[in-house]
């Protein structure tokens, strides 16, 4: 389960009607020294301690990251592409038991972050907000959102022509010409487009951009229509409803299309399924 651009999205928004305005009267680490160990968390968890008194100022997504802004100089950046919950508790609600990050705010509101395996919580100042590698990577001005106005086809087009790498290190990664897709929706994006998954961006004839385009546009719009991914829980605790056309969950099925079995292959350091079939 991962939380990418649309699922942050979804998030970002929910995060800014409700938190926008609230002040934090305190926080709460645990079972957080993993996440320290690999560079997820502030080595020095006194960071923290800056975001407390601080007043929300607003909550904003890009790519895989949620951005939130305290009117104190102060940021949390929250990177949950792995997975996991983001959520928001009245009195009413129990608060979890389990979480990496609690907030409780002045009015006795709270707010828990939980990850799944792994994700990355940084406390940072405006000043160093590039200091934080997920903020730096996917809110680059100069990496093109695919949500965004200015991805058009034509700016697409060139990006891939010029591009002679497998096409998932070119949408998914480091090295990616957009921000936040990540393996899951690469796999739906492909299958969609019926592209093998191993293909080189700059091989791709111009009908075959265009369908890898629309494709993107489809599914991130669709997940962002159906709340989410289907295992994936908003802010209030409810699920999504996006059932990914391919995946893990289409582990040893039949293409829903032509009726072929469901193939495996390792690409770039990850699984991905596809019918090796429909994609060529
Ligand atoms: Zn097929």
């Amino acid at each position: 389960m991962s939380i990418e651009l649309p699922e942050a999205k979804i998030l970002a928004e929910q995060m800014n009607s409700e938190l926008a305005g609230k002040r934090i009267k305190s926080y709460h680490l645990q079972d957080h020294e993993r996440l320290q160990r690999i560079g997820m968390l502030d080595r020095d968890t006194k960071s923290f301690d800056h975001l407390v008194n601080g007043e929300i100022e607003s909550v904003i997504s890009r790519g895989n990251v949620i951005h939130v802004k305290l009117n104190n100089g102060m940021n949390l950046v929250l990177g949950p592409e792995y997975g996991g919950k983001i959520l928001y508790h009245t009195r009413k609600r129990k608060i979890p038991s389990k979480f990496h990050l609690k907030i409780d705010f002045r009015d006795s509101s709270a707010l828990t972050v939980r990850f799944a395996s792994m994700g990355l919580i940084h406390a940072v100042k405006d000043d160093d907000l590039d200091h934080s590698y997920v903020y730096r990577r996917d809110f680059n001005p100069d990496v093109a959102s695919p949500i965004d106005e200015g991805f058009t086809l034509e700016r697409f087009s060139k990006l891939l022509m010029n591009n002679n790498r497998m096409l998932k290190s070119v949408l998914v990664g480091k090295a990616a010409v957009v921000v936040g897709l990540s393996n899951s929706a690469f796999q739906d994006i492909v299958y969609r487009a019926k592209l093998h998954p191993k293909r080189k961006a700059s091989e791709l004839k111009k009908d075959e951009r265009r369908t890898l385009f629309d494709a993107i546009r489809l599914v991130l719009q669709e997940r962002i229509r159906l709340k989410g991914k289907d295992q994936f829980y908003d802010l209030y605790g409810n699920q999504g409803g996006y059932t990914p056309a391919m995946g893990s969950n289409m582990k040893q099925q039949t293409c829903p299309v032509c009726g072929t079995s469901v193939e495996k292959l390792s690409v770039g350091g990850g699984h991905v399924y596809f019918c090796p079939n429909c994609q060529v």
